[in-house]
C-alpha cells in the first residue's frame, strides 16, 4: 500500500479536511505555504503520466474538489495554487497522485 493509501485506510494518522467517494483532502505534514493541503483520490493511481482516459473523471474531480475547499476555507479571493508534481525532476516523493493546495502567502512564479 501507498503512504496515501495508508492515510485512507486510517491506518497512519492525518489530519483529514475533507472525504468524499473518490478523494480525501489532508494538511501537508511539511506546509510549504500557510495552507498546504493534499487532495488524494482514493484510487491508487501513480501520477498524471500513469492515468488512464477511464480515470479523467476522477482527476477533474480533484481538480473541482481544489476549487470548493478553497472557496470553503476563503481563499478564493486572495488566490491559491494546484500543483501536481509528476515525476523526479518535479520533485515527486510520493508514487500516488495527489494535487497540492497552497496558498496564504504570494507565491513565486515561475515556480523554483
Ligand atoms: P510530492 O513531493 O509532490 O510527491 O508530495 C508529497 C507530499 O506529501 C509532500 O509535500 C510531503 O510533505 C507530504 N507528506 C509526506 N508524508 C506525509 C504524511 N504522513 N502526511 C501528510 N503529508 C505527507
Amino acid at each position: 500500500m501507498t503512504l496515501f493509501e495508508r492515510i485512507i485506510a486510517r491506518e497512519i494518522p492525518a489530519q483529514i479536511l475533507h472525504e468524499d467517494d473518490l478523494c480525501i483532502a489532508i494538511n501537508d505534514i511539511n506546509p510549504q505555504a500557510p495552507t498546504h493541503l493534499l487532495i488524494i483520490p482514493k484510487k491508487p493511481i501513480i501520477r498524471v503520466s500513469l492515468s488512464s482516459h477511464e480515470e479523467v473523471s476522477i482527476l477533474g474531480h480533484l481538480l473541482w474538489t481544489g476549487g470548493e475547499i478553497a472557496k470553503k476555507l476563503a481563499l478564493d479571493q486572495s488566490g491559491f495554487r494546484l500543483v501536481i508534481n509528476n515525476g523526479p525532476d518535479a520533485g515527486e516523493t510520493v508514487p500516488h497522485l495527489h494535487v497540492h493546495l497552497l496558498a496564504g502567502r504570494s507565491l513565486h512564479w515561475p515556480p523554483g
